[in-house]
């Protein structure tokens, strides 16, 4: 059989621990096999990283710019133990942060649906997509403990030093808490634009919650950008496609899919997206089954699995010993890739082969041959069979071929 041309190079971005295990099995078993090619490939394995100083990171984020589509295995961000255990220079940032802020992206989620793993909400039918705006409010605040009565005032002082404008926090009786967030007009405008494009491409309606009627400076803010991307740049698009761009306030919105059938992207401030994000991901099942894609406003992707290293299994695997460790993810990641870049370069035949891909690994789950996490969720079946990581793969692998035939 002839190999599928894939015209552009894809930004391959290698990592850590058990994910670097399954995704060269991945590679290997599904992808090599079938695809003929060019690999822009970047090792971001911790000691990689040292060992360039991070520029590594920097090059790789360089290339999915260039290149325009790229795809991620997990990689450890460092903390005081991972410096200890790799002797490292020094506790280097988080690959993905790094990244993130060099494509000036945003980050969206969503899950795997599988027939025999229901979601904990029985109206989920479809898939709930989540975009979390990656930048500000209280992930980059500043607070103070009030240790006593006084008055708290929050003052903006312009670059040329005038005082622009002062007000009062809350004049405390006694001890307390006091908290200064920010965001910006160009952040909400790339977190905008990204939700509407990531919303159109995928054909979804996109939802957007907050709270202005409580914060009418802040959040109104959010919703007023929101507002003017979508009349200046997508109105007409969405109407044509009948795709529907809807606000409401954000309890509202959490309430309101509950009742939903999914479907849809939902736009989230940071701290919405943090929590909610984590919420869906268990709703549907395991964390082995959430994709995860970074969008830039210029329309670059990279694709991820959102799960980490499986660590524990890493060292269960150092030992010698078997692990049943799932890989859905990572083939999402690889197969999302395959579509985006296939449709850019206008290659069908790619996006067919992920697709097939994709039909594999999901009808593998549901003939009930899954990995350890899955078992404990999945529809009971006399059928349902736990299998080690590497066999997971060869089924998969094997199915795919049947399909290729
Ligand atoms: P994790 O790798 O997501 O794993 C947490 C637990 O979730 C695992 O111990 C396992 O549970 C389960 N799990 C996750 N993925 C699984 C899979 N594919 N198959 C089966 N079970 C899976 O999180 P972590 O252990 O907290 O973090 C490990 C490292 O990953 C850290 O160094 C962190 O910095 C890094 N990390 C990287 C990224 C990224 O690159 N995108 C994201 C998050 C974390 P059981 O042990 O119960 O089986
Ligand atoms: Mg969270």
């Amino acid at each position: 059989m002839n190999k599928i041309n894939v015209k552009t190079p894809i930004v391959e971005i290698d990592g850590d621990e058990m994910t670097r295990v399954m995704w060269k099995m991945v590679k290997n078993k599904l992808l090599l096999p079938y695809l003929d090619m060019n690999l822009a490939y970047f090792d971001l394995q911790l000691k990689k990283r040292d060992e360039t100083d991070d520029k590594i990171t920097l090059k790789a984020a360089k290339a999915i710019k260039k290149y325009g589509v790229g795809v991620k295995c997990a990689t450890i961000t460092p903390n005081k133990d991972r410096v200890k255990e790799y002797n490292l220079k020094q506790e280097w940032s988080s690959p993905n942060a790094t990244i993130r802020a060099a494509l000036d992206g945003t980050v969206f989620r969503a899950p795997i649906l599988v027939n025999n793993v229901l979601p904990t909400v029985r109206s989920w039918k479809k898939p709930i997509h989540i975009g979390r705006h990656a930048y500000g409010d209280v992930y980059k605040n500043c607070e103070y403990r009030v240790p006593e009565a006084g008055k708290a005032e929050m003052v903006f002082t312009s670059s040329a030093g005038k005082e622009l404008w002062r007000g009062t926090i809350q004049n405390f009786k006694g001890p307390g808490i006091i908290q200064g967030i920010h965001n910006t007009d160009k952040s909400i405008t790339s977190f905008a634009k990204a939700c509407f494009t990531y919303a159109y491409d995928q054909k979804l309606h996109l939802w957007f919650g907050a709270k202005d009627t409580i914060s009418k400076t802040y959040d109104a803010q959010f919703r007023k950008i929101f507002d003017q991307e979508y009349q200046a740049n997508w109105k007409a698009k969405f109407e044509q496609e009948g795709l529907q761009y809807f606000f409401t306030l954000i309890d509202d919105a959490v309430a309101r899919i509950m009742k939903t059938e999914g479907g849809l992207l939902w736009a989230c401030k940071n701290y919405d997206g943090d929590v909610m994000s984590d919420m869906l991901g268990s709703a549907y099942g395991s964390l082995a089954m959430m994709t995860s894609v970074l969008v830039s406003p210029q329309g670059c992707y990279e694709f991820e699995a959102s799960h980490g290293t499986v660590q524990k299994h890493y060292y269960k695997h150092l030992k010698g010993e078997k692990t049943s460790s799932n890989s859905m993810a990572l083939i999402f990641a690889w197969t999302g890739c395959l579509k985006k870049r296939g449709e850019l370069d206008q290659t069908p035949e790619v996006v067919e082969f992920a697709r097939k891909l994709e039909e594999a690994a999901v009808e593998i789950v549901e003939s009930g041959i899954m990995t350890g996490d899955l078992m404990l969720v999945a529809t009971p079946n006399p059928n349902n069979r736990q299998v080690y990581t590497e066999e997971f793969i060869a089924e998969i692998a094997k199915r795919l071929k049947n399909k290729l035939q």
